[in-house]
């Protein structure tokens, strides 16, 4: 029985719901996680019958066998498949702490299968209207977001395209001249400007792990840079590069301002000084910058294949022009494919990102309630670690992301203390299992810090955290006690067996 249930002592029949399609208001909200996954079914399977519905409309047509599989070797098929996807980390669960990964919400997996029944293509107005118009909505409202007050700007299939487009339009735009970008940002800024041809210089950043506006203001100096990319939320650490120092720097010598909010655009929603929210000043800076990226599959709850490009200046289209003959021909309105690198782009991506915010707006407390959340659990477990012996600090969390290490005297102690809580960890039962992640860190960086570390390492493992589920902050207490648990049974000072 996949999609029945009984709710509040009412199955679903009792609910009106035997008629495909007529799915009834249940009275509790839809959850994120196995504890939605009833009602998400229920939804799915409403949505499926109502495309089917609106397909009907065009008349009944027999599908050709080529395309016809048996039910049986279907069945062993998707079994297979449901083992093979076994062998993944639970992302979905407070217990995974590591990497930047969580599942969609539930309401953009509804968007997305729903318009992925239709298939369109956000390439051209005729690929698909309804979600070329969802996209320049959902475009619209991140630019307003940003405090944009015009754009030009379309969803693509990742981060690292969406700076792609912007360093080509830095290019076009300060053509022959070099984009400096922060020695923590991205790896895909120096290999996007080796793939257009452009010199890519990497910014010292200061203690805190952020672009030293001294540094870049001596490289502005030297009249080679025709582009900063500042970043608003390194992937490492979450820093935030001091957006608002750069755009006043980097117009007094002319260059554009491009700022990678990949990870952190979304913290923008609680970038109000407040306990609990982030640094107001270098987000409200990104008003005034020339492009920005962020990406709504990092924390937008949205399934990977999103990112977005926004520019200030809408002008930039010229950059993109092209005509092709097979292409567009409904009308003179924007098609989005004449402003894009990319050719086919999902249309679901569009309408899931659209449904997602039409229940979860760009407001405070609309998805900003799931951003201070993962805020909070960042300064809790950081406070936990400052008053605990056995764990240290790397840097305040300027966002969600902690780095943390296991209090040693020397560099490769650190280093094994952190691999065993890694290795250990995850290989605990299922139910009890802690994913951390691991992050690399050189003598120069822990001194900068302050940390007294005895370097006999050049580089070595510290841990890091990704908080971003709203549901970690109750876990945190737990998390931060399961820590000190896998470290008190490494044996202090003892080579671990399992991490060699
Ligand atoms: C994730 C990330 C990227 C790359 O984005 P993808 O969507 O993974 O291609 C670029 N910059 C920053 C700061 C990121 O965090």
């Amino acid at each position: 029985m996949p999609f029945f249930r009984c709710y509040k002592g009412k199955t679903e029949h009792e609910r009106g719901r035997t008629e495909w399609g007529m799915a009834a208001i249940p009275e509790g909200p839809l959850h994120g996680g196995p504890a939605g996954a009833a009602e998400l079914g229920a939804q799915l399977r409403a949505a499926v019958a109502e495309m089917a519905r609106w397909m009907s409309e065009y008349g009944d047509f027999a599908p050709h066998p080529s395309q016809d599989v048996d039910m049986a070797a279907l069945r062993q098929a998707t079994e297979e498949l449901r083992t093979r996807l076994r062998d993944n980390y639970p992302f979905f669960h407070p217990r995974y702490a590591g990497q930047m990964l969580k599942p969609p919400h539930p309401a953009a997996v509804l968007g997305y299968v729903t318009t992925m029944l239709v298939n369109p293509n956000n390439h051209a107005l005729d690929g698909g209207p309804a979600t070329a118009a969802m996209e320049k909505d959902v475009v619209a409202q991140l630019a307003a977001m940003f405090g944009f007050d015009q754009h030009l700007g379309h969803l693509t299939s990742s981060g690292t395209i969406a700076n792609l487009e912007a360093l080509f339009v830095a290019r076009e735009s300060h053509p022959g001249k070099s984009v400096a970008y922060s020695a923590d940002a991205h790896y895909t800024h120096a290999r996007m400007c080796h793939l257009l041809g452009v010199d890519g210089i990497a910014v010292p950043t200061t203690a805190d792990g952020t672009m030293d506006p001294r540094a870049l203001e001596e490289l502005l100096r030297t009249g080679t840079i025709g582009t900063v990319v500042a970043t608003a939320g390194t992937t490492g650490l979450g820093a935030i590069d001091p957006i608002h120092d750069i755009v006043a720097l980097a117009r007094n010598h002319g260059a554009r301002i491009h700022v990678d909010a990949a990870y952190g655009g979304f913290f923008r929603l609680i970038a109000d000084d407040r306990a609990d929210g982030v640094a107001a000043a270098p987000f409200t800076a990104i008003a005034e910058c020339d492009s920005v990226v962020i990406d709504p599959h990092k924390h937008g709850l949205q399934p990977y294949g999103c990112g977005t490009v926004l520019f200030r200046d809408p002008g930039v289209a010229k950059h993109f022009l092209h005509d092709s003959p097979y292409t567009y021909f409904t009308s003179d309105e924007l098609h989005l494919g004449e402003i894009s690198l990319e050719c086919s782009r999902a249309g679901a991506s569009a309408a899931a990102l659209w449904l997602t915010l039409r229940l979860l707006p760009l407001t405070p407390d609309g998805l900003g309630a799931v951003l201070r959340a993962c805020r909070r659990a960042a300064l809790d477990w950081a406070g936990r670690i400052d008053g605990c012996e056995q764990l240290t600090l790397y840097q305040r969390p300027q966002l969600d992301i902690l780095g943390y290490y296991p209090t040693r005297e020397r560099l490769s102690e650190i280093d094994r203390a952190s691999a065993h809580v890694l290795t250990r960890g995850m290989h605990l039962p299922p139910a009890q299992a802690l994913f951390v992640a691991t992050y690399t860190v050189d003598a120069a960086e822990l001194a900068a810090r302050g940390h007294r570390v005895r370097a006999d390492l050049d580089r070595g493992r510290i841990l890091r955290s990704v908080l971003m589920k709203p549901e970690t902050e109750q876990h945190v207490p737990a998390l931060h006690q399961q820590v000190l648990d896998l470290l008190a049974d490494a044996g202090e000072g003892q080579p671990s067996s399992i991490d060699g």
